[in-house]
């Protein structure tokens, strides 16, 4: 069986969140199992040092032709190709710039999907995993092709679809025949993922609390109905994380890699040293996160003057929405006890879930999370509230893999209240300590995933 997994991202190449992870570990977990190639676009700000041209074609939509090139690496163990077409390789960032998304991401992953089919089709696999909004038109250019291809399309968060103008359609050339509420009409636009949903031959998400939750209106971004609708093909799978990038035991990028508590303080003891932050013995509490309403930013910066009067440090390392990054800029002039990063940083965040006692985790919706996974991998204790994937992977029954503290209602007062339980437990040190080394023997690779995405295939074939 041959698969063709596409993303719009992948770690280390590009990345702007988990999408990036999974699509780097997950591909390696299946490789043990199938043959599998993977395709990501050639954005702009990507070197083409170590890569060879593989081959050339061209692609057309609507009446207009575009020219592909297809890099391969020069030591290419994993089958990894990166698509350069005009538009979409023309960008310094993957989606937007400061003054948002680029007003061409219709047209730019539309031919990306474009090329990505003519790719399956010339490697002749038999399973196109699409992956989010940005690889969903590939399931209608497959359904129309005719090909024999069967297409497994993966959500990794709903509240990203690919809306666009009516005008769209002509832009790409897809035939009005699909702009009805059976297809890719979305409240007068064109809706990218309805097409992966609709043509997909199955559909996932992201761990099986989050594939119920969207098919109700609170979490189903207006698509509760047409998932409903499509509710036999859907099923959830939970990630696991890179076990080989994300290992406190062998990590290069954190102070010192460690095995147990001890060696974990040590590196608390590190980042305090570079940080304003004082006295190790203090809990340490981090948030590692986009700066967006889903991770619940709101309520912690609503909870923080509350929170910061206790004996603990909090260290925070976002990138995201100014309206946050302000409020969290001003807070940490005016408190000892609060450090804030802004942006994204590769190397701090290893070193925060090294140094921490507690990771912050209180999305208002979460399709999977990798960073409650990360952190208990790092022997950290992940404060979570209980949606989506974090229900899925942070137990408070002792006698599941994965420990952590969970939280029912997404409010302050319930937010406080876990933050007080994590105090406690703190204090009962060695309570703490068997629920750091429990989560550091975990199983939370992404083993157990790849042959539930592998069951699906081979329904297929
Ligand atoms: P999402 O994809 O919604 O952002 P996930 O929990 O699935 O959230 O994945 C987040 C990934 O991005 C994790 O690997 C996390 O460590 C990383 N990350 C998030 N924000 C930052 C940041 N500011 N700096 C470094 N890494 C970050």
């Amino acid at each position: 069986m041959k698969i063709l997994f596409a993303s719009s991202e992948i770690f280390p190449y590009a990345k702007s969140g988990g999408l990036a992870d999974v699509a780097d570990a997950l591909p390696r977990a299946l490789s043990s199992y199938t043959e599998l190639y993977r395709v990501i676009p050639l954005y702009g700000f990507m070197s083409k040092k170590d890569l060879q041209l593989s081959q050339s074609f061209e692609v057309s939509l609507g009446n207009k032709k575009y020219k592909i090139n297809l890099y391969t690496k020069l030591q290419n163990t994993l089958n990894l190709f990166f698509l350069e077409a005009p538009l979409l390789s023309e960008t310094q960032n993957l989606y937007c710039d400061k003054e948002g998304d680029y007003v061409d991401n219709d047209l730019r992953f539309a031919i990306f999907c474009k090329a990505v089919v003519a790719l399956a089709v010339n490697l002749h696999v038999d399973i196109l995993h699409l992956n989010d909004w940005h690889t969903s038109l590939c399931a209608l250019f497959a359904k129309e092709q005719k090909l024999a291809l069967k297409t497994v399309l993966t959500i990794h968060n709903l509240a990203y679809q690919g809306i666009f103008e009516k005008e769209t359609l002509a832009r790409l050339g897809i035939s009005e025949k699909y702009f009805t509420m059976d297809s890719l009409e979305f409240y007068g636009k064109v809706n990218f993922l309805k097409a992966g949903i609709a043509y997909s031959d199955a559909v996932t998400t992201v761990s099986p609390s989050y594939a119920k939750e969207i098919l109700t209106s609170e979490f189903g971004c207006g698509l509760e109905g047409f998932l409903t609708h499509h509710k036999a093909k859907l099923s959830g799978i939970l990630n696991g994380i890179n076990e080989v990038v994300f290992d406190p035991r062998s990590d290069k990028i954190i102070y010192t890699s460690y095995e147990n508590i001890e060696g974990k303080y040590q590196n608390k003891v590190a980042l305090l040293k570079t940080s304003k932050l004082k006295d190790p013995r203090k809990p340490l509490f981090v948030m590692i996160t986009r700066l967006v309403e889903q991770k619940g930013i709101d309520l912690v910066l609503e909870s923080m003057e509350k929170l910061l009067q206790n004996k603990l440090n909090l260290f925070i390392i976002g990138e995201g929405e100014a309206r946050f990054t302000e409020q969290l800029q001003t807070l940490c002039l005016k408190h000892e006890n609060f450090e804030f990063f802004n942006g994204y940083d590769e190397v701090l965040s290893h070193q925060l879930y090294a140094a921490a006692d507690f990771l912050l985790m209180p999305s208002r919706f979460e399709p999977c999370g990798l960073n409650q996974m990360i952190a208990m991998r790092y022997g950290t204790i992940p404060i979570v509230h209980a949606t989506g994937g974090l229900k899925d992977s942070v137990h408070e029954d002792r006698s599941k893999c994965g420990q952590g503290i969970l939280f029912n209602k997404q409010s302050k007062q319930a937010f406080l209240l876990a933050l007080k339980r994590a105090l406690m437990l703190k204090k009962e040190r060695k309570q703490f300590e068997a629920l750091v080394s429990f989560n550091m023997q975990c199983d939370f690779s992404f083993e157990q995933s790849a042959l539930a995405y592998l069951k699906i295939y081979e329904s297929f074939v």
